[in-house]
């Protein structure tokens, strides 16, 4: 391919940047003409979009978010939609398009694909860490280290007044976010939805651990888990204790990209480039055990991905 497009789709995430710059760089070593389209999707069906230099991209690894923007498009779920930025691809001679973004914008990814033939590969950017076929997503580091920091204070002040604290992680119907800043955070109970718990037994367990010397608690849910405000409330009823609820929210998307998460999305960016100059399309890239894989393009959005059996022992048996 002689030139291609690049975007960032669905909810942004830190490290997002660092995947564009390396795509983009990449692409004009290649001798390859490459766009940024602005706002997702959107910006594909508004013709927001504009030819990429070195320059584009520079400064922007350390920053969080994406320079592009992105938004999430009711219009690109159509196929009149579709053939629209199909054809304002067309106008322009963009061959292909990298998409960086959730399993929503993989998903807007397959059906332009399927319908226009247009060469397509994915990058997972999510701090939610829920595509199928990889352990990692840009982002999901950042956003670990990030719920770490406030789990590392709400420590201080439960332990202080003898507290439960209940902390509510993003990571939509996926528990791998929670997992993994529970475990880091030494977490004594973990909520994802992909595990059975029973919050009589936990109450149970924070009794007793309370009774053996215990100053406090820390309890991680999961957002897909259901409301952390009644689990908090639950709790305080069944152990007639001091409970607070903090959910994170937004704060979890946001800030200067981490070392992994840098350096992670400027191999998956390359890989993507390269890929996509070549010839392929419908793949996605990822990371398994520490190599990059590539993944097909249609698996990543049908399989529901699975909690690692491990996290779920380990915390267990740590806590
Ligand atoms: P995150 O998981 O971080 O929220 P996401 O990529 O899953 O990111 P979505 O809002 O699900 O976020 O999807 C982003 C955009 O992708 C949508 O606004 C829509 O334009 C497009 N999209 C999602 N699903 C489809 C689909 N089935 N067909 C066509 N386009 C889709």
């Amino acid at each position: 391919l002689k030139s291609i497009g690049v975007l960032t789709s669905g909810g942004d995430s830190p490290g997002m940047n660092a995947a564009l710059r390396a795509v983009v760089r990449t692409a004009l070593f290649e001798g390859v003409k490459v766009w940024g389209i602005y706002n997702g999707y959107r910006g594909l069906l508004d013709e927001e979009m504009e030819e990429m230099t070195s320059r584009s991209v520079s400064d922007i690894i350390q920053r969080g978010g994406t320079i592009l923007g992105t938004a999430r498009c009711k219009r690109f779920m159509t196929e009149e939609g579709r053939m629209q930025a199909y054809e304002n691809m067309k106008k322009r001679g963009i061959e292909g398009l990298v998409i960086i973004g959730g399993d929503g914008s993989l998903r807007g990814a397959t059906q332009l694909s399927l319908e226009t033939g247009v060469p397509i590969v994915g990058l997972p950017g999510t701090i939610d860490n829920d595509v199928w076929g990889t352990d990692y997503t840009i982002g999901c580091d950042t956003a670990a280290n990030t719920i770490i920091d406030a789990i590392n204070k709400l420590r201080d002040t439960a332990s202080s007044h003898n507290r439960i604290a209940v902390v509510e992680v993003m990571g939509r119907h996926c528990g791998w976010l929670a997992m993994l800043a529970g475990i880091a955070g030494g977490a004594e109970f973990i909520l994802v939805p992909e595990e059975e718990y029973n919050l009589d037994d936990i109450c149970s367990g924070i009794i007793k651990s309370y009774e053996q010397g215990r100053r406090y608690s820390l309890i991680v849910v999961a957002e897909g888990v259901g409301s952390s405000l009644d689990i908090g409330k639950y709790i305080e009823e069944k152990t007639n204790m001091d409970v607070r609820v903090s959910v994170l929210g937004h704060i979890q998307r946001g800030g200067s990209p981490s070392v992994r998460d840098r350096v992670k999305a400027s191999q998956l960016g390359e890989k993507a480039a390269l890929a996509l100059i070549a010839g392929q399309s419908d793949v996605v890239f990822g990371f398994n055990q520490g190599k990059v894989v590539a993944i097909d393009l249609h698996d990543a959005i049908t399989n529901k991905k699975h909690m690692n059996d491990e996290f779920i022992r380990l915390a267990k048996q740590l806590n």
